[in-house]
């Protein structure tokens, strides 16, 4: 039987699919990865920019950056694999879809039931009164200031070093236990939690399937490994799903 085959009626059959994604997932939406193969930035060191130090440092430039980032955002698609994870949510499959992306592709394109682990790029907060603001498109003052304490806004996602938010990232540890299928894509798994959230799901006898164009450390136990891209290994389960 065909591997694609296998998954789908895994799926199929399941009672609780958890779908987990990194910025892999959004490299067919031309969306570049910090790390990997294509993950290359010329001009900036993300490792250097997305972290408080950097703010503090240089709150313009870190800005800068981010606009740069919220405009190749607003300028993509989501690629057909992000429409048949969103598919298979409605179908009463996938229950729950946990992201590291910060680019509001899940929900854009029709998934509900998301967990953004790393916030939103879209989404800034002052640094002084905690004023939430919504960007419809990247600010054109840069850095921009809070309405109420004229303190700087920061962009609302989590920086290397900081903690995540306790109530998200407890959510996704119980998501993780709970699935019967947890399918990660995308994602280096270097990083806390990612490298984590599937191991939990593996130790609660969850059937761990990986998507990622290399070996990550996830490779080694993962059931069922699919070394292609996103949209390709998703449009092939998605054939047996009807
Ligand atoms: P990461 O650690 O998740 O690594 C990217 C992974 O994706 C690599 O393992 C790579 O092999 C894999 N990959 C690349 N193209 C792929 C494809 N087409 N199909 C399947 N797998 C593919 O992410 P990172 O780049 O190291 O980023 C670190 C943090 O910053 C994460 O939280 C990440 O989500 C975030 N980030 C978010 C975005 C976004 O919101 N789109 C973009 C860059 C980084
Ligand atoms: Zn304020």
């Amino acid at each position: 039987m065909s591997k694609f085959k296998e998954v789908a009626d895994r799926i199929k059959s399941s009672s609780y699919t958890v779908v987990f994604t990194g910025a892999g997932m959004s490299a067919e939406s031309n969306i570049p990865t910090f790390r990997g193969r294509n993950g290359l930035w010329s001009k900036y060191n993300p490792m250097e920019l997305a972290t408080p130090e950097a703010f503090r440092r240089d709150p313009y430039k870190v800005w800068e950056w981010y606009k740069m980032r919220m405009e190749i955002i607003l300028n993509a698609e989501p690629h057909e694999g992000y429409y048949i994870i969103s598919k298979w949510e409605e179908k009463g499959y996938v229950k729950r879809v946990i992201t590291q992306n910060v680019d509001g592709l899940h929900y854009r394109s029709g998934s509900r039931n998301i967990l953004e682990l790393h916030g939103n790029i879209f989404r800034g907060r002052c640094i002084s009164c905690w004023y939430k603001v919504h960007f419809k498109e990247a600010p054109s003052e840069i850095p921009p200031r809070c309405p109420f304490c004229n303190s700087l806004i920061r962009p609302d996602v989590v920086w290397f070093g900081e903690p995540l938010d306790t109530e998200t990232i407890s959510k996704a540890y119980e998501e993780a236990a709970r699935s019967d299928v947890f399918i990660v894509i995308g994602t280096s798994g270097v990083v806390y939690p990612a490298a984590e959230l599937p191991i939990i799901a593996k130790q609660y006898g969850s059937t761990i399937i990986e998507i990622n164009i290399e070996e990550t450390p996830i490779s080694v136990y993962a059931d069922y490994v699919f070394r292609m891209k996103a949209s390709e290994a998703l449009s092939q389960i998605d054939k047996y799903i009807d």
